[in-house]
């Protein structure tokens, strides 16, 4: 059986035509057997794609070509990890709401926060101590089960809250610190550190290859704890099978890291259950009043 892999991959950098771009990974893609997502906008593009691992290597290639310095993550799986393949112009290439704030040049997002390797983030919060914080940069959901030491998870529950989140003021008092941004890849902290800065906030930094590139790094040595949520079937991933446990039943809080969406077909939020109750059909609900009944 052939080898196969997932490629995940961001670059910032202004698309003239984004149309003709999205035509051309498309039948590249089509070409190759690679299925997945891809999203293009003016500012860049964000994709997942998986197949051959021959295939992902022509892709790698090719892809290349047109998006110099791009940098490819390779993980498990393939193909069939996805449900057919879609390439699309959007706005944005992650859904802030704020396509027109975000500017990029040929080197990426313009006036974003300071990218620090793994090791710069451990030599940071050695020399500054407390003075740091983590700032969350993904949804709260994906927090519940991993995160930063004594990181600020902000209250959204999707990339779009983060505005009025930021201009509620609840992090004013977080202005004049030394702020590291973290999510799973990097690419919502390439936006979230540069709407941040825009905001006021002084001191701003973005672990650079995000989660995955801190924990591939660090294991459950360093300052992250807890698993990692992952947008796949996989649902979460460890470091190292010593990872801490920080997800809590909604229903008995015992530990699990086991999201489970609510059995109400309009609500199906995700929700931590673990393996008793999620096998309990009359609790595979959110806790809702609406999904109990
Ligand atoms: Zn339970
Ligand atoms: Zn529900």
């Amino acid at each position: 059986m052939a080898q196969s892999k997932i490629l995940l991959y961001y670059k910032f950098q202004p698309i003239a035509d984004p149309k003709a771009i999205m035509l051309w990974q498309r039948d590249l893609c089509e070409s190759l057997g690679l299925r997945g997502r891809i999203l293009i906008s003016e500012h860049g593009i964000n994709g997942t794609v998986g197949g051959d691992m021959a295939a992902c290597k022509r892709y790698v290639r090719k892809t290349k070509e047109y998006f110099s310095g791009i940098e490819f993550k390779w993980s498990e799986g393939g193909a069939e990890d996805f449900p057919k393949l879609s390439v699309k112009v959007r706005n944005e290439i992650v859904a802030f709401g704020a396509p027109g704030e975000l500017k990029v040049d040929a080197e990426g997002v313009i006036g974003g926060g300071v990218h620090l390797s793994p090791a710069e983030v451990n030599e940071l919060v050695a020399e500054r101590g407390d003075e740091v914080v983590f700032f969350d940069g993904r949804n709260a959901m994906e927090a519940q089960i991993g995160r930063f030491k004594g990181a600020v998870v902000p209250d959204v529950r999707t990339t779009h809250d983060f505005i009025p989140e930021l201009d509620s003021g609840k992090y004013d008092h977080l202005k004049d610190k030394p702020v590291i941004t973290y999510c799973t890849g990097g690419i919502r902290c390439e936006i979230l550190s540069a709407l941040m800065i825009n905001r006021g906030f002084t001191e701003v930094y973005q672990v650079d290859g995000g989660i995955v590139r801190y924990g591939e790094k660090f294991g459950n040595h360093g300052l992250w704890e807890g698993s990692l949520y992952v947008f796949d079937r996989r649902m979460h991933v460890e470091f190292g099978d010593d990872a801490a446990q920080l997800g809590h039943c909604i229903h008995c809080n015992a530990p699990t890291n086991t999201f489970v969406n609510c059995d109400n077909g309009e609500c199906r939020e995700q929700v931590l259950m673990c393996e008793s109750c999620a096998g309990t059909p009359e609790l595979v609900h959110c806790g809702n009043d609406a999904c109990q009944s």
